[in-house]
């Protein structure tokens, strides 16, 4: 019998349903309200977690997808970044993780990456997304904001067409879009109040173990976040938004479109 041929040919993978890892981590059934994209694993948990706790603190489901599985960091490998990935993701309660796998410091902007991301909204339909901010000092960064929030807007076409475990998805545009702020000290357009949840989302950022300095680590660090102050550095600025805005600790965004009132004293209380 002979051998098939093995030439140069493969079938194309399926757009929007290639190389997705996903870590369930509880469904109850409701619809996920807040969907965080983040480059590489960590940078959710590092800008906007205790948003995210505020989020499901008052009932609501979060999902989060890391673009990348982090490959090309100093420290760690893909599989120990996933681990810790999926325990940050227990410690944070988010409904569920999706790690897709479109290239550290590859991620490029091509049709099979935005369909990748487009899939992703399309599964979780989320009201609100979160990514990183357009003006940033890691590359990744900078083209996964761009990813993401042109991703946004092409879910919402239903003559683009995506599919999730062979069903074909349906549109789905999310209505609010924001920008976390990572190094780049950006000036926020909105400051969230976390002083109930700041430290609880610490759980989250000391999840990625291998990625922050530890008793015993060497005193030269290997790279900036592995600095033995970049967590003292981190509360400092979560102590500086909180100031400008008469609380204890915040997390400023980037909003991506004028802000609706349709409550003006929800929005603007007495206290
Ligand atoms: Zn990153």
């Amino acid at each position: 019998m002979r051998e098939p041929s093995r030439g140069p040919w493969r079938r194309p993978e399926e757009p929007g349903t290639s190389k997705q890892y996903t870590m369930q981590i509880e469904s109850d059934g409701r619809g996920v309200y807040a969907l965080a994209f983040g480059a590489h694993p960590d940078d959710v948990e590092l800008s906007c977690g205790a948003t995210l706790l505020n989020i499901i603190g008052e009932g609501r489901q979060v999902a989060v997808c890391d673009l990348t599985r982090g490959e090309m960091g100093t420290l760690g490998t893909p599989e120990s970044r996933r681990r810790e990935a999926e325990a940050a993701a227990r410690a944070m309660g988010y409904l569920e993780r999706v790690q897709l796998d479109l290239g550290d410091s590859k991620l490029f902007y091509t049709e099979e990456n935005l369909h990748a991301v487009v899939s992703v909204i399309r599964r979780f339909r989320p009201a609100a997304l979160f990514c990183n901010p357009p003006d940033e000092r890691h590359p990744d960064h900078v083209k996964a904001s761009k990813l993401v929030s042109d991703a946004c807007y092409y879910a919402g076409l239903r003559q683009l067409k995506t599919t999730f475990e062979g069903k074909e998805q349906e549109a789905h545009r999310p209505r609010h879009l924001f920008h976390y702020i990572q190094y780049r000290d950006l000036p926020p357009d909105m400051i969230v109040d976390v002083s109930r949840t700041f430290e609880a989302s610490r759980r989250g950022v000391l999840a990625f173990a291998s990625q922050f300095w530890q008793e015993g680590d060497p005193d030269a660090p290997a790279t900036m976040i592995k600095r033995k102050e970049f967590l003292s550095g981190l509360e400092a600025r979560a102590r500086a938004l909180g100031e400008q805005i008469g609380a204890l600790y915040g997390e400023g965004f980037l909003l991506s479109a004028v802000p609706a009132v349709h409550s003006f004293t929800a929005c603007f209380p007495d206290h």
